[in-house]
């Protein structure tokens, strides 16, 4: 049974972690799949980042997007995204991983050393096998050297936070996948936990790049400089292909959007809060919910699509989103052929609601394709349904949705799968079914998560 804390959050305990959330949030609704899944991303951290002694994190589960939607603080309290619809597109177990490699390393590491940044972040996205889920860190590595994005280490080392996001982790994660598949992962620890950080306020930052670069670091017996030239001679063998260029070219569009939509729509998402135990009454309001605009949440679904398609590696069809959405944010409203498709939808359920709240039959049947979802007859002071994904096909959609109803059978965020039609001039719901949460690992990733080197824990 979860425990209520003072400050207001449900409190679920597992071996290592203490999971806090909301009352009647998604993780709320999940937490016994959450408690399994944020035992299994310990275990995988672990298995690169060795705990020091008996460690309890806490964690935060908040339902909605703030910046990539993860973030460790000193003191084993790590905060993180859980909302049904994450437009950042991250799953929970890669959020776990990721953050709790930074929560182990905190131990790890040696004061003053190279925690976080290069090092720290590259560690975190090795684990995790990818940034924002599974990727083909080495391919897209290789493309990135081959390329003049291709920033040196140094510049990250010295300078990490000014950098180009996608581009800086990756690098970082390529980097130590390398040392770890050449010099194995004790002498990589070694390095890691001993490699000193760059002094705070860096004024020459050349000279400092020089002297460092130079010098052989701990547990690999090598100089920096010495290092970044194997490894990006290594990295020409991989042969990188324009398909992984391209792919990485749309990732890095859709983040710099994703951070662009953050600013101009969703600016409580640009907050980056004091841990959850410090918060005031503001921010517990800016984080127990996300963007709520119709126009927001379409938007929202548009990203969660692009992501899916970038994920399946559809890089066209990735690119042919992200250029409405530009449009869509630019002017907040929408024009092409997805946002239209996505406005009907939105219409068709908000239509289906609001007959069940009137009780209206006959407004009902309209929006409802012949055979479809039958009248459920009871009365509701309230049925409301929210999108949190779409996927499109010829005069057909598949719309992932989440129902709050009031009533004959009141429901909290129930999650549903509600097919429609498109007929002449709008659409109509064929079929509505609730639907089972399942946070597991899609199974077609664990491929390129071995060969990234990782031996995945999740069971099949
Ligand atoms: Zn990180």
């Amino acid at each position: 049974m979860p425990r209520l804390t003072t400050d207001g959050w449900l409190e679920t305990a597992t071996p290592h972690l203490r999971l806090r959330y909301y009352p009647q949030s998604a993780a709320a609704r999940d937490i016994d799949q959450v408690a399994v899944v944020a035992e299994k991303a310990y275990a995988r951290a672990n298995t690169v980042i060795p705990a020091n002694g008996p460690l309890m994190v806490t964690i935060y589960l908040a339902p909605r997007v703030f910046w990539q939607g993860g973030v460790t603080y000193d003191g084993n309290t790590i905060l993180l995204t859980y909302a049904d619809r994450n437009y950042a597109g991250v799953e929970l177990w890669a959020y776990l991983v990721h953050e709790l490699v930074h929560a182990l390393a905190g131990h790890y590491v040696h004061r003053g050393s190279e925690v976080g940044g290069l090092l720290g972040e590259g560690v975190a996205v090795y684990t995790t096998s990818g940034h924002y889920g599974v990727e083909p860190i080495q391919q897209w590595a290789a493309a990135l050297s081959a390329s003049n994005q291709y920033i040196p280490l140094c510049t990250l080392r010295t300078a990490w936070d000014t950098q180009q996001h996608e581009v800086a982790y990756l690098e970082g994660a390529s980097f130590v996948d390398y040392l770890i598949r050449t010099y194995g992962s004790e002498r990589f620890l070694q390095f890691y936990a001993h490699v000193p950080s760059p002094p705070p306020a860096l004024r020459d930052r050349n000279l400092w790049c020089r002297n460092q670069g130079d010098l052989p670091v701990s547990g690999v017996g090598r100089p920096y400089s010495q290092l970044e030239t194997e490894w990006r001679a290594w990295l020409q063998q991989q042969r990188p292909q324009p398909v992984d260029q391209a792919a990485l070219q749309a990732q890095i569009r859709l983040y710099d959007l994703v951070r662009q939509y953050q600013q101009q729509r969703d600016p409580a998402a640009r907050i980056l809060p004091p841990p959850p135990n410090q918060w005031n009454a503001r921010l517990h309001t800016l984080f127990a919910a996300p963007a709520i605009t119709p126009t927001a949440v379409l938007q929202e679904a548009m990203f969660v699509a692009a992501k899916r398609n970038l994920d399946q590696h559809q890089v066209a069809q990735t690119n042919a989103i992200l250029d409405e959405l530009t449009g869509s944010i630019a002017t907040n409203t929408f024009t092409g052929t997805f946002g239209l498709a996505y406005r009907g939808i939105q219409a068709a359920l908000d239509e289906q609601a609001a007959a069940v709240r009137l009780h209206d039959r006959q407004r009902y049947q309209q929006v409802t394709l012949l055979g479809g979802p039958s009248w459920p007859g009871a009365l509701y002071t309230d049925y409301r349904w929210t999108i949190n994904a779409i996927t499109l096909n010829p005069n057909a959609a598949i719309a992932e949705a989440t129902l709050q109803a009031q009533g004959a059978l009141p429901a909290t965020n129930v999650p549903y799968r509600i097919t429609l039609r498109q007929i002449p001039g709008r659409w109509q719901i064929a079929t509505a079914e609730q639907v089972a949460v399942d946070l597991s690992l899609p199974p077609q990733s664990k491929d390129i998560a071995q060969r990234n080197g990782v031996l995945w824990p999740f069971p099949e």
